[in-house]
């Protein structure tokens, strides 16, 4: 195996560093993630690896960011298992911290907040999670920074590595809020975003896909072919009718619906045009929660028209 393995700060700067050196380059992909990884995992580690000299992932379940202590319990730990695949796509470097080491102190006396873009949609039903996201990923981006190491004459601008980090589009508002928060508080790397990775029948994959049952699994597929019917009245620039979308989903016993609506995707600002009559028209972006059996999903489809 040719990826490294490493769990503290001072580590994760050194070998960044030292690879960086070897390997003559002047640029660091970062993919922070929590673990029990799969192909939506994959993917983001695949487009940092074609673009950077050098790539790292990070491996940490943040209890900062889960309200409910059961559901942080049971979130799956897989740390052999991630690091094969992320071997696999050549990633140079995992950092797989101790909550001791990301919080030495026990909880952070000061955080990030996220302010009113934090605390609608996911926000609202999970309080305080995105100020515990933003903090432990502002923490991630500075212990990740490619500090040192470039190689003499590199041809980095004034000798400092491009820094590169990615996140997935399935979580649309932690990625909108990190795009805030690296722009608000001027963080010194590149945000970018890797569409929705999906299982064969539409199913936007995620780690907690796992506690579904096989009826769940196929109740669950109602939110993303709800997302579909929107994307496609989009693409025929149609009115998108979202009431009658909004029915779709209510039709299936199994599914609770918390939220489905289209918004701004920056500001997450719900869309005027969304229940007229006229055809869509501009960018928007189709979010979607709902419990399924015991699990929490969340969705969303970019819409252009
Ligand atoms: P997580 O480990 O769930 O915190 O996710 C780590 C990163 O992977 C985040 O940036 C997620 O948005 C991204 N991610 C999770 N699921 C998918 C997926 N199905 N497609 C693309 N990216 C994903």
């Amino acid at each position: 195996m040719a990826i490294k393995l490493v769990t503290t700060a001072a580590e994760l700067r050194a070998e960044g560093a030292r690879l960086l050196k070897e390997k003559g380059g002047s640029s660091l992909g970062f993919v922070p993630t929590m673990g029990a990884l799969h192909s939506g995992h994959a993917t983001l580690a695949r487009t940092a690896v074609a673009a950077n000299d050098v790539t790292a992932a990070s491996i940490f379940v943040n209890p900062l960011q889960f309200g409910d202590a059961v559901d942080l319990d049971r979130y799956p730990r897989t740390l052999e298992a991630d690091m094969d695949l992320l071997d696999a796509e050549g990633v140079d470097l995992v950092f797989a911290p101790s909550v001791e080491e990301v919080y030495p102190d026990g909880q952070p006396l000061v955080r990030v907040t996220s302010g009113p873009l934090g605390e609608k949609w996911e926000g609202a039903s999970r309080p305080g999670h995105f100020d515990g996201a933003l903090t432990v990923v502002a923490k991630l981006l500075h212990y990740a920074l490619p500090i040192g190491g470039l190689p003499a004459g590199s041809a980095a601008d004034g000798g400092a590595a491009a820094y590169r980090a990615y996140f997935g589009q399935k979580d649309a508002q932690q990625l909108a809020l990190v795009r805030r928060m690296v722009a608000d508080l001027n963080f010194p790397v590149e945000i970018v975003a890797v569409p929705t990775v999906r299982a064969e029948d539409g199913l936007a994959l995620s780690s907690r896909n796992r506690f579904l049952s096989a009826e769940e699994r196929e109740a669950a597929l109602v939110l993303s072919r709800a997302l579909r019917l929107l994307e496609q009245r989009a693409d025929a620039h149609e009115p998108l009718d979202l009431p009658s979308a909004v029915e779709l989903v209510r039709s299936q016993p199994l599914v609770e619906l918390d939220y489905f609506d289209v918004v701004d995707p920056r500001t997450l600002e719900p869309l005027a045009e969304n229940c007229q009559d006229t055809p869509f028209r501009g960018e928007g972006l189709a979010i979607i929660a709902a419990k399924v059996g015991p699990v929490r999903l969340i969705d969303n489809i970019p819409l252009n028209s």
